[in-house]
């Protein structure tokens, strides 16, 4: 299990709460071993053709894929708990994305690594920071943390009392 890979857990439709559980296990069952979880938050939607309000989350993973292997490993899982796999920026009960991979810069049509809205986006950042704060972003050579400082999203995030 040699690289370290950050994944950025999504959903907003159905018993969302279920839905990050039964990714979790899925993830550690066939993706490697998770040895980190952040707490889960509850942020407003942002610019989506849907208001229901998202519970995201944060894992660090260590694995043997590669990051394409990775990838579809988790689209896999996606399919497994039944996501619909619609327009991008729609309401989906499951969505799991690949926040960072080792300090690894990839841009191909199917995989950007570090994801793109990773550091403009209170919704990954805040749960990111938790369990990857002093980790810098690759691109940009700025800590999670410092990222999550100086963010000027105005995305709300809550902690989830129940998690
Ligand atoms: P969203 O952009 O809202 O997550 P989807 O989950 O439907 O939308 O993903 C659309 C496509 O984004 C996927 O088919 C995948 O090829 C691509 N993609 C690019 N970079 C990444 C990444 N870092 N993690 C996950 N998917 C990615
Ligand atoms: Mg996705």
């Amino acid at each position: 299990m040699k690289h370290v890979a950050y994944i950025l857990l999504g959903s907003n439709l159905g018993d969302r709460l279920n839905y990050l559980s039964r990714a979790r296990d899925k993830i550690h069952e066939l993706s490697g071993h998770v040895i980190a979880v952040s707490r889960i938050y509850e942020t407003e939607p942002w610019m989506m053709a849907s208001d229901l309000p998202f519970l995201n989350q944060a894992l660090k993973l260590k694995t043997q894929l590669d990051p394409h292997q990775l990838l579809k490993s988790l689209q896999d899982i996606e399919i497994s708990l039944g996501r619909i796999r619609s327009e991008k920026m729609t309401a989906r009960n499951i969505d799991l994305d690949i926040g960072l991979y080792d300090d690894m810069e990839i841009n191909s049509s199917e995989l950007v690594i570090p994801h793109p809205r990773l550091h403009v986006r209170n919704f990954v950042l805040a749960p990111l920071s938790e369990i990857a704060g002093d980790v810098s972003h690759p691109v940009l050579s700025r800590t999670i943390s410092e990222l999550y400082k100086d963010s000027s999203d105005h995305g709300e995030v809550s902690i989830l009392a129940r998690s």
